[in-house]
Formats: C-alpha cells, structure tokens, sequence
C-alpha cells in the first residue's frame, strides 16, 4: 500500500479502524455504559466558574473531565473515544451472534464470525506458538542472494509484511480518473522518519527502547539473548538508513513532493540490483506502463542497500518486519503483550493493555469493515439522518459559494474557478452504495494467522487489479462503523461515515444550534480540506493542476503564514513546540469550517426565524452552537501521547483545536461580550476562508 493524501477530520491515533500494525491503545472504557446520555450540546458539562472570555475549552469541557478519567488502557480519551466505544459494544454484539456458529449464517456472517472466534481464541494461539509462521521464516531463512529477493519481497508485501518500500494502486496525479501504480516509502518500525533521526534524549532513549523490544520479539521467536540483541542493533542500523532516504511527514504533506510520473520499464531500469519484473511478475501486478514513484530517493537508497548489505542483514531484517506484522492478535500472548509494551505503553503512555474482545473487534472492522459495517448501518444508521446529513452538507457548501464570493482578497477569474470546483464536491454519507464482496476471501475458524495472511491477499489481489482502470470515487477509504471522516483531494469528494453520525456528534433529537456547531464544523472542515494549502493544487477533477493566478496564490500563502506562526508558537509539552506547516491544512480546515458551519447556521436560523436571544437550558442559540463546537474536544490525553501527536500528528491537540481556532472568530467574541482584552480574542486574528 502506498501513502495516500486523505485529510481526516480526527487524529488517526482515535480513527477507529485506521491505526497500523503496531495496535496503539485506542478506543475504550469497555464495559461500562455510559452513565448518563450523550448529548451533543450538554449543560450539565460547562464550569462557569471559568471565564468563557479566559479559557472556552475549560469552561466547556471541565465537566466532562470531572465525569471522565483516563483508562488505564487508554493512551487519550475523549468524545471521539467515547463514541468509538459505544460503537465497539454494538460491533461486538454483532461479532458474537456471528460467531455462534450454525447454519443459518450468510457468507459475510460466517466470515466475519469466524474471524472474530479465531482471533478471540487465544488458548488455540497460545497452543501453535509460532508455528504457522514457520513456513514464511524458512522462506526468508532460504535467501541465499539478493538475486532472490523480489520474488521473497513481493511474497511478504502480499501478506501484509511492511518491508522495504510500498507498492500499489493510485489515481495518477495529472489525470485524477485513472488508476496507476505507485511506489512509495516503508519498512520502518518506529512511527516515522523522524524517530531515527532526532538527537534530544527523549529520542535517544527512545531508539534503545526500540532496540530492546526487537531484540525481546527475536528472543521469543527462539533466538539466544546474545544474537537476538545483536540483531536488533543491526535492524536499528539498517532501518535508519532507509529513514534518512525518507521524506518527512511535513515533505509528504505537499503533493508536489510525491508527484514524480514514470513508467515501469524506467523504473525498471533505474533499479540496478533489483529486478522489479520479477518482483511484478511474483505480485500478479498489472503491467500497465504509467507509474508514480512517489519517492525516488528512497527507491535509490533501496537499490543501493541491496547492493551493499550483506545477505544476511536483509534476511534479519525481514525476520523482523514479519515477526512485527503479525504480534498484535496472529501471535501467542507474549509477543501481544511485548507489542503493546513497546507500541502503547513506552511510546503513548498506556498503563494496561485492552482488552481482548476490543482489539478482536477493531481486527474485523479493519479486516473486513464492509461486510461488519453492513449490519452495523441497519441497526444504528436510520434512514432519516442520512437525509439530514446530507441536507446539511448542502446547506453548508452554499455558505461556502457566499463565502468565496465575499473574499476581498481572492480575484474573480480565480474564485469562478473555486466555484467550480466546490460545486463538483461528491458527497458520501454513511456506507457505500455497493458494498464490497469478500467472496473470494476465505475465513478459517482456529487459524488466526492464516486469516490475516489471507485478508491482506485478498486486499493485495483487490488493490492490484485497480491498476490501469477508471478510478471508482464510490469507493471508501473508511469503515461504517468509523469515528472520523475525510476529504480526498484525487477524487474530491467528502466521506462522513454512519459511526460518527451518532451523539455526541450529531442528534436527531437536538435542534440545529447543537448539531450545525459540532457536526456542521466537521462538514465544514472536510469542505475546507478542499481548499487548504494541500487541496487547493488539486482542480475540480482531482488532478494536481494549477487553477490559482500568481497573485492569488502569493495573497493565499501570505494568510497562510499568519496561521503557521500561530500554530508555532504553541508549545504543547515542555519543549515540544507544534509544528505550523504540518498541521497548517488541519487548522486551516478547523478555522474555516467552523467559520462555514456558522454561516450556514445563521442562514438557516434566519429562514426559520429563530429567536437567537432565547434561551434553552441556561444559554442563547449563539451560545449553544459555540459550546457544542468546544464540547467535541473534550480529551484527556497522556504527556507520552500529546509528545508522539505534537511531534508527528497533522491535527493540532484538541485544547487547540478549541481555544485558538475561537480566537480568530470575532463572531464567538460577541456570543460571550468577549473584551478585546480577554485571552479568547486574537489582537491579530487569521483568516484565509
Ligand atoms: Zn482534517
């Protein structure tokens, strides 16, 4: 699989379904329901002995706070978590009625119960050790010369085995309706680039707790202590070089960097010690000429390396990655634990492992999201609020057509463009109008691994045969059941999936002041991502072309830069400042969605001649829409965990999202008789859209 530039509306550490192999402590709070009913504006949650004009976050969120403590298992929570939870429980009683095995099952029942059993079955696990993975270390144990490695590289990437570089389909960047081959960076373990190559101590230390986890995993595969810590060392070593080849997480932010069109035969060519036939013809790939090599430093690096490591090196190496695929829930416990300690515990903070049941839940949404999603949108995702979300979503991209025409400092040859392409947006809500078909897919009951070796070929064989075809842009990248949403700049559409339509997000039982401030903001921010400083490249079709006049690109990048420095400025733990330009289309997307969400909602208040001075429950309309905005980011997170977000994560930490999102917005200042003194109010506030 080959990055992609999706814009999500939530931190991808929450995204249910979403988190790579190494399974961070995600979602939680199991059992336990939800002591009272989750309401998307919620009174019972403000503390108004906080100054709404000092700090809105607090004075929002500090009743959520005290009715919410971290889990233990949990690396951050908060009403995405809270949410994602809930969806779980309803997830897992669909699991277990499918796994109650009998004969009156469908297809996608007795794959998706079968699956969820196998996993659940830790006694079996336990029992086979690593024995169903012997077959795919001998085979590694086997490689006796580079020469052989294509054939070996592309048996692993087809299980599932991040190793080297990624290869899949793709929309070709000049011409969005077609489906390409494209190669990009990968085999790492440590989250990314960066970690190999920062020099505070905290990194530092960090890179010896890495090599101490893989030398732990290559013991309890059967290595002696003194070889397994060697191999690990030498694992860190080879690993970084390929880090060093990498781009960074802000590089890959900008299409341009990614966008370099070949075909295969030069790639081929380019590669001088890899046969890249012989590694498509080993994969079943589709040789259909065009090709973007996304990274083409990185795939020198590689060709490099195999010519200058030993054999032996790669083989250790490849050991690895398979052994680090298949820890979470494929391998006996002791390898889950070791996974987690590594993986939640050192890096984001986690004090106990989640449990079982939790994590057998998100491997199915992950593994087979379509089929489990299917029952899940029949029970939880009526009708009726498809149909209001998709009237908000119109409501909204019509206060975005005023916004663009009231911009004083965009010129009208750029905003008729700007126009066309809002009015091209795709809208997607809920699931997909054709669901996915795993019949070729086969689920064995007890085989935990195989299955997931199975599931990443038939996802393989799926992604592969894309290549050389129209692009669907009815396909989805996320689950139904998902806490999140995205916008996708190649296929310009905005994809809202059924599990975030759910309370505390959105309610058909609240009125439009709660649910256009909180589920409105988010439509708005996927809108935006289409004209954030990543979207904005990409026209109406989704191909990355130019539509911007110089002057209106240079006034564009110049409000940008108002919100980098802003964004800087913000030291999130104690010397971790946030990075400006990574998380600049995140937070250009928070400022001018909200800012949409409210003019949609006036529009609207207006139409229906709404008393915004009334007051439910203790606050005007006005103020109801800007506390249902705060109230979404209500989280606890853990100082481990905001270190790994403000360090790698595009999405600005929630407090942010809230407090200096509000600052720049004269109209919340109002709400609340704000001075202009007061610490919600920007002597200097930004505004692009
Ligand atoms: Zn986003």
């Amino acid at each position: 699989m080959v990055h992609r530039l999706l814009c999500s509306a939530g931190s991808l550490a929450l995204a249910f379904g979403l988190a790579a192999a190494p399974l961070l402590a995600q979602t939680s709070r199991a059992q336990a329901a939800p002591a009272t009913e989750l309401r998307v504006f919620d009174a019972a949650l403000v503390d108004s002995s906080v100054d709404p004009c000092e700090n809105f976050y607090r004075y929002s969120c500090n009743g959520w706070f005290k009715r919410n403590s971290l889990p233990a298992d949990q690396t951050s929570y908060g009403r995405f978590t809270e949410l994602a939870e809930l969806n779980r429980r309803h997830l897992r009683a669909i699991l277990e009625d499918a796994s109650a095995a009998g004969s009156a099952r469908t297809a996608n029942e007795q794959k998706i119960g079968d699956e969820y059993a196998s996993c659940m079955d830790t006694a079996a696990i336990n029992a086979r050790g690593i024995k169903p993975l012997a077959p795919e270390l001998a085979r590694i144990d086997a490689l006796k010369s580079a020469l052989e490695l294509p054939a070996l590289l592309a048996h692993l990437h087809s299980i599932g085995v991040d190793a080297f570089f990624g290869m899949g389909s793709s929309p070709d960047y000049a011409n969005a309706s077609m489906v390409i081959s494209a190669y990009g960076a990968g085999g790492l373990g440590l989250p990314e680039r960066d970690y190999y190559t920062r020099t505070d101590a905290k990194s530092v230390e960090q890179r010896k707790q890495y090599v101490e986890h893989i030398t732990k995993i290559f013991a309890l595969a059967g290595e002696q202590e003194a070889q397994a810590a060697e191999d690990a060392a030498t694992v860190l070593a080879f690993e970084t070089r390929l880090a060093k080849a990498s781009l960074t997480e802000t590089e890959e932010r900008d299409p341009q960097n990614l966008n370099h069109p070949t075909d295969v035969a030069s790639l081929e060519k380019s590669l001088t010690h890899f046969s890249l036939a012989d590694y498509l013809a080993a994969l079943h790939a589709p040789d259909t000429g065009k090709a973007n090599n996304t990274q083409p430093k990185f795939l020198a690096e590689f060709d490099a390396l195999v010519a200058d490591t030993p054999v032996s090196t790669i083989r250790t190496y490849l050991r690895w990655h398979l052994l680090h695929a298949f820890a979470g829930t494929s391998l006996p416990e002791s390898f889950d634990q070791e996974n987690w300690n590594f993986y939640a515990h050192t890096l984001n903070g986690a004090e106990k492992p989640q449990e079982r049941w939790k994590r057998c839940t998100l491997r199915i949404d992950r593994e087979m999201g379509e089929a489990l999603g299917q029952t899940y949108v029949a029970k939880y995702f009526p009708p009726a609020d498809k149909q209001h979300a998709l009237a908000m979503t119109e409501d909204i991209e019509k206060a975005m057509d005023k916004d663009i025409d009231s911009l004083d400092w965009m010129s009208a040859e750029t905003k008729v463009k700007a126009k066309e392409k809002l009015h091209t947006v795709m809208n997607k809500v809920g699931y997909p109008d054709k669901w996915r078909d795993y019949s070729k897919l086969a689920i064995v009951r007890g085989d935990a691994l195989g299955n997931a070796e199975r599931v990443h070929e038939f996802e393989t064989a799926r992604d592969l045969a894309k290549i050389g075809k129209p692009a669907d842009k009815t396909e989805w990248q996320m689950t139904p059941p998902t806490v999140n949403a995205y916008y996708d700049p190649q296929m310009n559409n905005v994809n809202f999936p059924a599990g975030y339509f759910q309370p505390p997000f959105y309610s058909s039982k609240e009125d439009d002041a709660a649910n256009y401030g909180d589920m409105g903001s988010t439509i708005g921010h996927e809108l935006t991502h289409g004209f954030d400083d990543e979207g904005r490249q990409f026209d109406k079709d989704g191909n990355l072309l130019n539509w911007w006049t110089a002057d209106d690109e240079k006034k564009f990048n110049e409000r940008a830069a108002c919100m980098v420095k802003q964004y800087d400025a913000i030291e999130a733990v104690p010397g971790v400042h946030l990075n400006g330009k990574l998380t600049l289309g995140e937070n250009l997307a928070d400022l001018g969605g909200l800012w949409l969400a409210w003019e949609a909602w006036l529009d609207k208040a207006q139409a229906e001649h709404v008393d915004m001075r009334a007051k439910a429950d203790g606050y005007t309309a006005d103020q109801r829409f800007w506390i249902a905005y705060a109230q979404q980011w209500c989280t606890q997170t853990r100082p481990e965990q905001l270190r790994s977000q403000a360090l790698t994560d595009p999405h600005a930490p929630d407090e942010y999202r809230t407090n200096t999102v509000l600052q720049d917005l004269p109209a919340f200042a109002k709400s609340f008789s704000c001075k202009p003194t007061a610490a919600m109010v920007s002597a200097t506030p930004c505004r692009v859209w």
